[in-house]
């Protein structure tokens, strides 16, 4: 397995001080994995930063102009989401990470995780928000299509709804959105009834889950709802958004996840990328705030990556690990009849 990491120093500008999100982070999860002894066993991938005709994939030129003037400024760009002197010039960095990721296994590596900062599902086409500049994984979903790749999956498990994603291809059939989330939670959209809408409608798929899911309802989800949509959609690349804030010590939300939990869920991925599109995996950062359960976490999705996990997508649905909450039941029951009849599942 070739496996390829994103990363670099430059990433570790984009000063926040004590904000959540912060430099801390990437140091931490370099530290674990260089103390699993992984380092040695992965394919550095270099960043280069997106230009602005890619950044333009996704976002208007008032908002990158924004970005940049607030930024050099070093002014927020809300309440939750801060700049320095150097974060625009780190954002291109963050974003073009993720391309050069998308190059990387469309040039024959089998997965490359993206350490990017600062993160980006949820900036929207005209907005940053939710401590992301850039939207790095919608970028890099157009980014793939023009190099050819005509269906993109996108897979955010990330605790906290990529709203900004799915307001990027709401209505567009090429790009299916799936999304596990904490709901209520920020930014407050991915109720199960969001499906999209005009061509794109049923190409939107939400799984909002109460605080307090687990593993095993991770894992139900995965194969109740994700395997046969995207078995339907037969994507040529699967792009994911892996925040691991679901994280059972995340300070930031309430699911109970285990770092475990993280590589199985990437080991369904990888399976369903070998099965569906050659392979070609990539992954990206987004959110997870405890220095300790993100660097393990990161540490498993390597692992997995690394096919030092097993993982078959037929058996794994999670009902042996300690249960899969009634409720979780019930929503898959109310995905699949929200979307019956239509395109996905
Ligand atoms: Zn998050």
């Amino acid at each position: 397995m070739q496996v390829g990491i994103v990363y670099s120093k430059d990433y570790l500008e984009h000063n926040t001080g004590m904000h959540p999100e912060n430099a801390g982070r990437l140091r931490a999860i370099m530290k674990g994995l260089s103390d699993a002894g992984l380092i040695d066993l992965l394919h550095p991938v270099k960043p280069v930063h997106a230009s602005d005709e890619q950044l333009q994939l996704v976002h208007t030129s008032g908002h990158i102009r924004i970005v940049k003037d607030f930024s050099s400024k070093g002014i927020a760009l809300d309440g939750d989401t801060l700049t320095s002197i150097r974060s625009y010039e780190v954002a291109l960095l963050a974003a073009g990470g993720v391309l050069s990721a998308v190059d990387a296994v469309m040039d024959g590596m089998d997965s490359v995780f993206a350490l990017v900062r600062p993160p980006g599902h949820h900036a929207e086409p005209d907005r940053s928000m939710g401590f992301c500049l850039f939207n790095n994984v919608a970028i890099a979903a157009r980014y793939a299509q023009q190099r050819g790749l005509g269906k993109v999956l996108i897979v955010d498990w990330d605790v906290h709804h990529g709203n900004g994603t799915q307001k990027a291809f709401y209505d567009d059939r090429s790009v299916l959105y799936f999304s596990i989330h904490q709901y209520p939670h920020f930014p407050g959209t991915g109720r199960v009834d969001e499906i999209g809408v005009g061509k794109g409608r049923g190409y939107t798929v939400n799984v909002p889950l109460p605080r307090g899911a687990n593993d095993a309802d991770y894992l139900y989800v995965f194969n109740k709802v994700l395997l046969p949509a995207a078995r339907t959609f037969r994507p040529d690349i699967i792009l994911v958004s892996a925040g691991v804030d679901g994280h059972r010590y995340d300070p930031l939300a309430g699911m109970d996840l285990t770092s475990a939990g993280f590589g199985q869920m990437t080991g369904v991925v990888r399976s369903l990328a070998e099965e569906l599109c050659g392979g070609k995996l990539v992954l990206a950062l987004e959110g997870g705030y405890d220095y300790g359960a993100l660097s393990d976490s990161v540490v498993m999705i390597f692992r997995a990556l690394l096919g030092e996990i097993d993982y078959d997508t037929e058996i794994g649905d999670g009902t042996g690990m300690g249960g899969v909450s009634d409720h979780t039941r019930l929503q898959v029951e109310n995905v699949i009849h929200l979307h019956s009849g239509g395109k996905i599942l």
